[in-house]
């Protein structure tokens, strides 16, 4: 593993690193403590700023509005967006799971036909996977998709459905076959939002936003042309979408949690606990020199498992790692900061402590979910225990 860029590689950076100078929005410090509704037209115009400068999707085949650069030059490119404190790109999961699916596994005409428009956030997409009784034990999922003439029948529900509320489009993972053992009577469909029969019900989270909803299908309609890979075979196509989420999804991550750790570090210089600045107090040292050595951790981490990506041109199980140590990271570092913070820390919005997204109190709350989404804790190490370590099935 060589951790040096290649000159290439530099060339690269110092070009985006010049274009994000350029044109990231000078307002977004005003918008960035709005809800994700709120700011969500906002994000989507940034996208579109991105796709038309050449740099949305940038791993993405040129044939399709990518530039078809390496992994190397993709991670670069989120670690750069979170090192300018660029806006988060709004179709964020067209972008890094769902347009890789359809690359991967849709035909032609759904190439033609989706790419460009997730690429320039002119169509928002959702994932629909999880139901109520299948999150985990995903294979379980309920959703009945019938044949009748040229198209698929839909009726059953989804949950944990993030940005429904604002989806043109979803990646639905239906029963086909209900005959069939669980994994292989599964099909993957793009659903059309706006089809008749289909129903989103927003969910409010303790954050106060209602980024994830409730998906209701009655008798919803989808045209057969819109399988992607084969019918009865899409546990295959969803493992596909799950991959790419663990794996290089947090590829920005590292450089966001290590600003919000530059940020705590000044804050502890300046918070009073005990009658003296926080940073003096041992226990508060040591747990922030904890977290700053785990922040570097991620990045070796990260590095060693992007060159591993680049050898094999997939992600493979050891994203669950990946996906352990970013969740589990932040849920510590945001409980840290709650201890430096005292009282201060359940400021909302507009107090001088604000981070990304709003204030520390959301990050606190927010990251609950983080060891949950894109499959629990308990799951990454079921799967690294079977698939990496080569222990027995648990379960
Ligand atoms: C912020 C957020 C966003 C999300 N966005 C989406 C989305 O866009 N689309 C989507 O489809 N889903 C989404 N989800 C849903 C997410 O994928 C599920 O919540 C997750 O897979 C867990 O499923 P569950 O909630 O049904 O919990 P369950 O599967 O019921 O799990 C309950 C508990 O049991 C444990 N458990 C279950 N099985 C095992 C086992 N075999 N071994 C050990 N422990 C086990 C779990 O770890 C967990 O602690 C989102 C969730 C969150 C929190």
């Amino acid at each position: 593993m060589d951790l040096n860029l290649t000159a290439s590689e530099l060339k690269f950076r110092d070009e985006l690193r010049a274009w994000l100078a350029a044109n990231v929005p000078k307002d977004w410090d005003e918008w960035r403590e709005e809800s994700l509704e709120a700011r969500f037209d906002y994000l989507k115009k940034w996208q579109r700023k991105l796709y038309e400068g050449g740099w949305a999707g940038i791993s993405w085949p040129k044939e399709f509005g990518g530039r078809g650069v390496s992994l190397m030059e993709q991670v670069i490119f989120w670690q750069e967006m979170a090192r300018a404190e660029a806006p988060p790109l709004a179709n964020v999961l067209g972008l890094g799971i769902i347009g890789p699916t359809i690359i991967a596994f849709g035909t032609d005409a759904q190439k033609r036909r989706h790419l460009s428009k997730i690429l320039s956030a002119e169509e928002i997409w959702c994932q629909g996977f999880s139901e109520p009784n299948a999150g985990s034990d995903l294979a379980s999922l309920q959703t009945d998709a019938r044949l009748d003439g040229g198209h698929y029948v839909l009726n059953g529900q989804k949950v944990w459905t993030s940005y429904g509320w604002a989806a043109d489009w979803c990646e639905v993972v239906v029963r086909t076959d209900p005959s069939a053992p669980q994994h292989e009577g599964l099909t993957v469909l793009l659903m059309d939002m706006k089809t008749p029969g289909v129903e989103v019900r927003p969910l409010r989270q303790m954050t106060g936003e209602t980024e994830f909803n409730e998906v209701f299908f009655r008798d919803a309609r989808v045209p057969v042309e819109n399988v992607v890979g084969q019918v009865n075979d899409g546990w295959k196509v969803a493992m596909g979408t799950l991959m790419h989420e663990r794996g290089t999804f947090g590829a920005g991550l590292q450089i966001i949690y290590k600003r919000n750790m530059s940020r705590l570090i000044e804050l502890s210089r300046t918070t009073q606990r005990n009658g003296r600045p926080a940073a003096q107090d041992p226990l508060i040292r040591q747990k922030l020199a904890q977290c700053y050595g785990e922040i570097e951790v991620m990045r070796l981490n990260q590095m060693r498992a992007f060159s591993r990506i680049s050898a094999t041109g997939v992600p493979g199980p050891e994203g669950s790692i990946q996906k352990i140590f970013w969740s589990e990271l932040n849920q510590r570092f945001q409980q840290v900061a709650q201890e430096v913070l005292g009282p201060y820390g359940q400021l909302d919005s507009g107090s001088e402590y604000a981070i990304d997204n709003g204030a520390w109190s959301y990050g606190y709350l927010r990251t609950r979910g983080n060891t949950i989404e894109a499959g629990t804790s308990e799951i990454q190490r079921n799967i690294i225990g079977h698939f990496v370590l080569g222990l027995p099935r648990s379960y």
